[in-house]
């Protein structure tokens, strides 16, 4: 699905896309299982596991172990998050200056649970940019790669979901977006992104690959023009 014209709604994911928070939840959860008896690098963990929950990691995990992680996994995890993310977290590179030059309606559609996904923005100095309007997968039935959340933040706007915009790093986000009939740009800007990615985003379904906040102004542009 192009993107024939201008759309009329962006829906940007949160994580790897709006913030650079990837790069850190792979390290933090790379080391924690690895010291809990799955061995994996920060590399190996966004390649695997990026856009796919925490739970749904911890159950993928347990069944090529053959047995569960130790709880413990969790709330260590959940206790290095609390250090890191307030030190270390900033936006995706370009991001504030893309809202700033973007001029078109625009949300947060996320897996993250609400709270932290509220956390995590303002963190990043972005929650402003979109609140109220910032949808979790906790909000619908089903989270990406279903397409209920971006029906649902199409419907706040009363926008139709061929012409929303949907940016995604992930493969499970694009799909979501495909599912939902939404055009959906991959963006491989944040700093946990492999060479493969665009590849492989392109291969769920995006029309087109950014790899920074420029290219996607230029993609933008490039539908202005057409639709003219
Ligand atoms: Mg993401």
């Amino acid at each position: 699905m192009v993107l024939a014209a201008p759309p009329e709604l962006v829906i940007f994911d949160c994580d790897g896309v709006l913030i650079d928070s990837e790069i850190l939840y792979c390290k933090i959860d790379a080391e924690e299982f690895t010291r809990a008896g799955y061995p994996i690098t920060a590399a190996e963990f966004a390649r695997k596991f990026v856009g796919i929950s925490f739970d749904t990691t911890l159950k993928i995990a347990a069944e090529e172990l053959g047995r569960p992680l130790p709880d413990e996994v969790t709330h260590r995890v959940h206790a290095r998050v609390k250090e890191v993310i307030p030190a270390e977290l900033k936006a995706v590179q370009g991001v504030a200056a893309l809202l700033d030059r973007i001029g078109l309606p625009v949300c947060v559609a996320s897996n993250t649970e609400t709270e932290r996904l509220r956390w995590n923005l303002d963190i990043a100095g972005l929650l402003h940019r979109f609140d109220p309007h910032v949808y979790s997968a906790k909000m619908v039935a089903r989270g990406k790669p279903a397409p209920d959340l971006f029906w649902h933040a199409a419907r706040q706007f009363g926008v139709d979901p061929g012409r929303c915009l949907v940016i995604e790093d992930s493969t499970v986000g694009v799909g979501a977006a495909i599912a939902a009939g939404m055009p959906v740009l991959g963006f491989v800007a944040g700093r946990h992104c492999w060479p493969e990615l665009g590849d492989q985003l392109r291969a769920a379904g995006a029309f087109d690959v950014a790899d920074s906040c420029e290219a996607v102004d230029e993609i933008l542009a490039r539908a202005a023009i057409s639709a003219a």
